[in-house]
């Protein structure tokens, strides 16, 4: 799950990290209000949507007036914001955080993950940070630099202190960037946070460190135990089938290809998506829909296929283990049955019952096109959507 970034940043004025002045709002009057209540004379006017690159399509306003506050979050709320991260849908602004100016020396880069490959936290720094991050990690990743932290210790002064050096930064200033990562790492680590981002973190000219821009993404699995984080989520930066799919505790992903999948297990659903490239095709989805397959999730991973309009062929593949494949049968049956399902559907079942399970679906009188193995399925789905 995403955070806005006003509920990032206030996440990290919580642990001390120095963020600027501001206030979210939701019109362009309440708008005007933070603005005045903001003492300066320059104001930024930020789109808040889950989305980078923001600066660069028009989302990031710097403004000298309160009239242009106003003008600005009129012309940012209730748009949709198109950036490099969003694909052309974009993403609705529903909200504007409102911030005091700042005077910007120089941008840099912070940033922690999982690093997966080592299984510890690892934190990234940049003295090429701002808009441009990415290029600068493809183009010349020796700009960036790493420490991993170990577990047992927690991240340590040293580490720090060799980013700090690593960036140029001196005297004050190192102090300041350790107290941000210290700071930054007990907020990941209390928060169950999967990636945050500080970029830019900014020097000012009065050589103070501020965190000018935030990303959060919390770990979902960990949401169940921080009840006040989970209450910020905000359903209108998500995927609709997606968060329809949660709805039902269905595990649906969207993707950009034209074989919907239906599928038993996570890891099934992986090997599906994998076959299906194989042979040529290309997923529209990953979706788990369980190990209880019931006719009623049946129903609702249809519904849910079927309306991406992307979709040009169905593929079910279902190993009945705990399910028998003659109540899955039943279950697809009666779905497609009730929904009306006019694209071709190809099921693959296998497992316990499996041959009644087929039998069925041949004698529903609906088309379904039945496979014995994974590879057949696969290649009929590819050969259905073509
Ligand atoms: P992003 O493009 O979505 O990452 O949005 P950011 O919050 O990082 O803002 C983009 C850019 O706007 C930053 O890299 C800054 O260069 C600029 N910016 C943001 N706030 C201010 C500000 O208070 N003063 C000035 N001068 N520039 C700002
Ligand atoms: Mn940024």
């Amino acid at each position: 799950m995403n955070l806005h970034e006003y509920q990032a940043k206030s996440l990290l004025a919580d642990y001390g990290i120095p963020v600027p002045l501001g206030q979210a709002a939701l019109s362009p009057k309440e708008a005007r209000a933070a603005a005045q209540g903001l003492a300066g004379k320059t104001w930024v006017v930020k789109a808040q949507a889950h989305t980078g690159g923001r600066g660069k399509a028009g989302g990031v306003k710097l403004v000298y007036s309160l009239d242009e506050v106003e003008n600005a979050a009129g012309e940012i709320l209730g748009a949709t914001l198109v950036t490099n991260q969003t694909g052309p849908q974009g993403l609705p602004v529903n909200s504007v955080l409102v911030e005091q100016g700042s005077d910007i020396a120089q941008e840099l880069y912070l940033g922690a993950s999982l690093d997966r490959a080592r299984s510890r936290i690892a934190f990234m720094a940049s003295a090429a940070g701002g808009m441009n991050i990415e290029e600068v990690a493809a183009e010349a990743p020796e700009k960036i630099l790493t420490t991993v932290v170990n577990p047992a210790t927690g991240m340590l002064p040293f580490q720090c202190r060799k980013l700090a050096f690593g960036l140029g930064l001196s005297g004050d200033q190192i102090k300041q960037f350790s107290n941000i990562m210290m700071a930054l790492y007990r907020l990941y680590m209390e928060k169950d946070i999967s990636l945050i981002e500080i970029n830019p973190l900014i020097i000012t000219r009065s050589k103070t460190l501020m965190a000018l821009d935030a990303k959060i993404n919390l770990d979902n699995n960990a949401l169940y135990r921080h009840q006040s984080l989970s209450a910020l989520r905000d359903i209108t930066q998500e995927d609709e089938k997606e968060a329809a799919a949660a709805q039902h505790d269905l595990n649906y992903i969207t993707l950009n290809g034209n074989i919907g999948c239906m599928v038993n297990g996570a890891g099934l659903a992986m090997a599906t998506m994998d076959m299906v490239k194989l042979h040529g095709g290309e997923p529209a989805n990953f979706l788990d829909v369980g190990g209880g397959a019931t006719a009623e999730r049946v129903t609702e991973a249809f519904k849910l296929i079927l309306s991406d309009d992307k979709v040009k062929s169905v593929l079910i593949n279902i190993f009945g283990g705990i399910v028998r494949c003659n109540l899955i049968a039943e279950g697809i049956i009666s779905a497609a049955g009730s929904i009306g399902v006019t694209l071709p559907v190809v099921v693959r079942l296998e497992g316990t019952n499996a041959e009644q399970g087929l039998a069925m679906l041949e004698t529903s009188g609906i088309d379904f096109i039945t496979a014995h193995d994974f590879t057949a399925a696969a290649k009929k789905a590819v050969a259905a959507a073509a």
